[in-house]
C-alpha cells in the first residue's frame, strides 16, 4: 500500500483538485462571482478581505493589528497574509479545491501560494481576471460603500486602493501570463451573464 498508495493519492490531488484565483481591482465583482463559482463547483471560497473584516469585528489580536492599515486602504503585510492563507487552507484538508478572492495581491504572496501548492502537490488551474472599465469601477465602489456601509470605502480610500492595485497587484498579470494560466473575462453585464462566461472558462480549462 504505502508507496504506491501515496503516489496515487498525490496524483489524485493534482488531477482532481480545482484551484482558481479571482483577480482584478476592487469593485470588479470578484467577491460576488467567486462566491457563486465556489458554490456551483463545490469549492471553498477564500476571501482574505472577508476573513480580515471578521477578525476586526471579533476584535482578535490579528483584527486589531490590521484595522488601521485596512481603514487606509493599504495592504496588510505579506507575512500576515501568507500565514493567514496557509492556516485557512489547512482547515479544509479534504476540499475539492479553493477559489482565492483577494489573494495574492503582491509578487511575494503569489510566490508563496505557488510554493504552498507545490508542497500539497496541487496547482492553480486558472487565474481569472474580471475586466471592467475604470469609470464603472469607481461608480460601483462608491455605491457599495453607501449601500453596505463599508467603513473601509470612503472616496479617498477607494482611490488609494485603486492606486495600490495598479502598483502592487497588477504586475502579477505578467507573472501568471508566463505560467500560461491567466485569462480575462468581461465583468460587465448581468451577474448571470458574467457567471455564465466564467463557467465556460472553467469548464474549458484543460
Ligand atoms: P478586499 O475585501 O479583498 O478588497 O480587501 C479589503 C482589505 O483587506 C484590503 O484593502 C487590504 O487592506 C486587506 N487585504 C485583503 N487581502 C489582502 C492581501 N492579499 N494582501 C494584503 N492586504 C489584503
Amino acid at each position: 500500500m504505502s508507496l504506491r498508495g501515496s503516489s496515487d493519492a498525490e496524483k489524485r490531488n493534482i488531477e482532481t483538485m480545482l484551484n482558481l484565483i479571482f483577480f482584478g481591482p476592487p469593485g470588479v465583482g470578484k467577491g460576488t462571482q467567486a462566491a457563486r463559482v465556489a458554490k456551483f463547483y463545490n469549492l471553498i471560497h477564500v476571501s482574505t478581505g472577508e476573513i480580515l473584516r471578521e477578525e476586526i469585528r471579533l476584535q482578535t489580536d490579528l483584527g486589531m493589528k490590521v484595522k488601521d492599515v485596512m481603514a487606509r486602504g493599504e495592504l496588510v503585510s505579506d507575512d500576515l497574509l501568507i500565514e493567514l492563507l496557509e492556516n485557512t487552507c489547512a482547515k479544509h484538508k479534504g476540499a475539492r479545491g479553493f477559489v482565492f478572492d483577494g489573494f495574492p495581491r503582491t509578487l511575494r504572496q503569489a510566490e508563496a501560494l505557488d510554493e504552498m501548492m507545490k508542497r500539497q502537490n496541487c496547482k492553480v488551474a486558472k487565474v481569472i481576471a474580471l475586466d471592467v472599465p475604470e469609470e464603472e469601477l469607481l461608480r460601483r465602489l462608491v455605491n457599495r460603500a453607501i449601500e453596505q456601509g463599508r467603513t473601509d470605502d470612503t472616496v479617498e480610500v477607494i482611490k488609494n486602493r485603486l492606486i495600490i492595485y495598479q502598483n502592487y497587484t497588477k504586475p502579477l498579470i505578467d507573472f501568471y501570463k508566463k505560467q500560461g494560466i491567466f485569462v480575462g473575462v468581461p465583468g460587465v453585464g448581468t451577474i448571470e451573464d458574467v457567471f455564465s462566461s466564467l463557467c465556460t472558462v472553467i469548464d474549458n480549462r484543460y
